[in-house]
């Protein structure tokens, strides 16, 4: 066998994944080669360090755990982004909605009446100010 053949098949042999005969042929060559000795400590020190950098593979129970707890911390962060989304929504609409309030329509044919709404339409805002400057002092 040449050293080409025998290198491409070093990675079966390590694995004893090959027939007696080849096994044979191929501890012959790597004791007479020191090419192919050299491939062949190589590849072994790839796989004890490939050894060694495994990760550690975590048990059912933890993976378990640590699903759960992601899916739930998902969902709850989900549904906190909707509610606070809602609220702030809310709160801007109410907000419009008190900054755009709509002004009766003054009923021009009656001063007094016009006054009146008025009045009771501002009624809020006198209060609020009332109790601003009660606050003040
Ligand atoms: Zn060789």
């Amino acid at each position: 066998m040449d050293c080409r053949r025998i290198q491409r098949i070093l990675a079966d042999y390590i694995e004893d994944n090959l027939s007696q005969d080849t096994t044979k042929a191929i501890e012959a060559h790597l004791r007479a080669c020191e090419v192919c000795a050299q491939e062949y400590h190589r590849l072994l020190r790839v796989g004890d360090l490939l050894r060694q950098w495994a990760p550690e593979v975590p048990t059912h129970s933890l993976w378990m755990a640590v699903r759960g707890r992601l899916a739930f911390g998902h969902r709850r962060r989900r549904w906190w982004r909707y509610g606070a989304g809602a609220a702030a929504a809310a709160l801007l609409g109410i907000a419009i909605w008190a900054m755009n309030r709509p002004t009766p329509p003054p009923p021009l044919h009656d001063a007094q009446a016009f006054y009146k709404v008025h009045e009771e339409w501002s009624l809020p805002l006198q209060i609020s100010r009332r109790i601003t400057l009660l606050e003040e002092r």
